[in-house]
């Protein structure tokens, strides 16, 4: 089949990159002309593992190509993605700006015959229909040529590869039965598991449903797993004054089916690109409606005080932050990821510097990359042994599988002080007490 997605972020050039891995003719458009410069040079410019291969592989086969002219790719397509971003505003809500520019757009240039626009971009209840109505303004005589689906994306960053082509479930949002089956033909090979990729033999669930419900299962699912982070973290605290281990009764907690083990990690809280921003937007949401949301409130609450713990955690060790020098391992909101969009590293590197400490930094990608935005208050090593020279204390912050295998007694041996914070409770704590170390976890 024949698509376009416009938007060539985490989430549309993954989906461009899959779609054409199981055979699509895919366009991808962006008005970020560097971006398309990259693409077309072969190279991506998102880290995310198993894109480069699918990327070069589809581009060889001809099956994906690249442009920054948006009727190129609506004339292309007859199913049209739109995947920008909706960052946050300041007051919380959704910053759709950059849907309504692209839904205008494409109601600009939209012929050929009946097309279906899918919203996979993270959107306010209630965007289907807006969608449909300022591609209505821009062009009335298409009211019959074209339906709006929301089709939620749920994959992680750091496995979104893995996670389009091994979805947990498939959402599909609209009043169109024929825009539905049109949706259905061209997941066929992900739902039936037709490719290199899928980890089982199962279809894969899909959930037809209205437009409204679709937008809202994915700010429920999204506000779900932050709140159970939070949960978590509110007892890791609780464990802290308690003596009780955190890890152990995760475990303990995990094991009942009801529960189960995932997003159940204590540790600094939850960041990144999405949680937030989800949160907030449904949070006013509720406002607008005269609802108060008292459990999603306090979820934010509890995860804005966790990323201050840490801060907590280091003065009790070491008294006056002022003049003291902290390394922090791992910037990045999570591993396997090159995005600090609301990295809880971000957080942190703010307070110690209004508390005067030096901070230094190293993360396995953004240290290699080059990419320094939002970063002019900490000083980025290109290697641990840089990174622990001279400090006090050593915070764990993300957990890269690398930061297992370190020679933590060497790096011990360049410190001035052996603090270490783990926010993540990733380490061992008697091989890090062996190594040196002063060793605190979150709630264990
Ligand atoms: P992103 O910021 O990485 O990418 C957005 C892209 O859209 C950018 O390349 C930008 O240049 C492009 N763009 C903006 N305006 C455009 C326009 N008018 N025409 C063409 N291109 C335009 O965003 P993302 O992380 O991929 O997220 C996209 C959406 O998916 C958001 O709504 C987000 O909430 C949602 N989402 C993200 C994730 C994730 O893990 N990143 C997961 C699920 C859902």
């Amino acid at each position: 089949m024949k698509v376009c997605v416009i938007g060539t972020g985490y989430v549309g050039l993954v989906t461009g990159a899959c779609l054409a891995h199981i055979g699509h003719e895919v366009v991808c458009v962006d008005n970020n002309q560097a971006k398309i410069a990259l693409l077309k040079a072969g190279q991506s410019p998102i880290y995310e593992p198993n894109l480069p291969e699918i990327l070069q592989e589809t581009i060889e086969q001809g099956r994906i190509s690249f442009t920054s002219d948006i009727r190129q790719g609506v004339q292309h397509g007859e199913v049209l993605f739109i995947a920008v971003g909706t960052p946050p505003l300041a007051d919380g809500q959704s910053d759709t700006r950059y849907v309504e520019a692209v839904a205008k757009g494409i109601g600009a240039c939209l012929e050929g015959g009946y097309k279906v626009i899918v919203n996979k971009s993270t959107v306010p209840i209630g965007s289907g229909d807006w969608v449909r109505m300022l591609m209505l303004e821009e062009n009335s005589a298409l009211s019959h040529e074209f339906d709006v689906v929301s089709n939620p994306e749920f994959l992680r960053e750091g496995s979104a590869v893995y996670d389009t082509f091994n979805p947990d479930r498939i959402v599909l949002g609209s009043s169109s039965p024929r825009a539905i089956e049109i949706m259905q033909k061209l997941y066929h090979d992900i739902i039936y598991r037709h490719c290199a990729y899928a980890v089982s033999p199962d279809p894969v669930p899909v959930v037809i449903t209205d437009l409204n419900s679709a937008e809202m299962i994915k700010y429920a699912a999204n506000a779900f797993l932050a709140t159970k982070i939070s949960f978590i973290n509110e007892i890791a605290n609780i464990c802290d004054r308690v003596g009780a281990n955190v890890k152990e009764v995760a475990r303990g907690m995990g094991l009942d089916s009801r529960i189960g083990t995932r997003f159940l990690q204590a540790g600094i809280g939850w960041g990144g690109s999405c949680f937030g921003k989800d949160l907030a937007a449904l949070i006013h949401t509720a406002e607008d409606y005269g609802y108060h949301t008292e459990l999603l409130n306090a979820c934010v609450k509890v995860n804005r005080q966790q990323r201050l713990l840490v801060i907590e955690k280091l003065q009790k060790n070491l008294k006056i932050l002022k003049g003291k020098t902290i390394g922090l391992l791992g910037l990045t909101f999570k591993p396997d990821t090159d995005d600090l969009r609301d990295a809880p590293a971000l957080t942190l590197i703010e307070h110690l510097n209004r508390l005067g400490a030096k901070v230094k930094a190293y993360d396995p990608i953004v240290s290699q990359s080059g990419m320094r935005d939002g970063l002019s208050h900490v000083i980025v090593e290109t290697d641990v042994e840089r990174l622990a020279d001279g400090c006090d204390a050593l915070v764990l912050v993300t957990e890269w599988a690398q930061f297992q295998q370190l020679d933590y007694g060497k790096l011990r041996s360049l410190m001035h002080n052996g603090v270490f914070i783990d926010c993540r409770n990733y380490l061992d704590r008697p091989i890090m007490e062996q190594a040196g170390f002063n060793y605190t976890g979150i709630g264990c």
